[in-house]
């Protein structure tokens, strides 16, 4: 199964928190992580085997998009900024509108990520 997990830079540290809260799912052998490409880093750091795509705002979502279209991608964890404008907002919807395109599972907030992890 794989992952991604992509977050904003003002909901960075609240994406560590979380896969640190879910590490022991996380781990298991049956899932993979990838990510845009600073959210990667902040993954790896906190000791996440992960595949980081571009930075969001050079194309890491509509990468992250394309394999949820091909069918590659399972679930999307996707920690949002509602606070701040983002340049690749149009990649952002495009994302988002084929999570519900393929019926892929999107979570926007940890709230709803924690549900999503416990139920795998
Ligand atoms: P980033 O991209 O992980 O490269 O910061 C996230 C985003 O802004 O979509």
């Amino acid at each position: 199964m794989e992952i991604a997990l992509i977050a904003h830079d003002g909901r960075k540290a609240e994406m560590v928190q979380f896969l640190n809260e879910h590490r022991e799912t996380l781990e298991k052998k049956n899932i993979r992580l990838i990510s845009t490409g600073t959210t990667g880093e902040k993954v790896k750091k906190a000791g996440f085997e992960v595949t980081p795509m571009l930075s969001g705002p050079l194309g890491g979502d509509a990468q992250i998009a394309a394999r949820v279209a091909e069918g590659k991608c399972n679930m999307v964890l996707f920690f949002r900024d509602p606070l701040e404008k983002h340049p690749h907002e149009p990649d952002v919807l495009m994302l988002m509108r084929l999570c519900d395109v393929h019926n892929v599972p999107l979570a926007t907030n940890p709230a709803t990520a924690d549900l999503l992890i416990k139920a795998i």
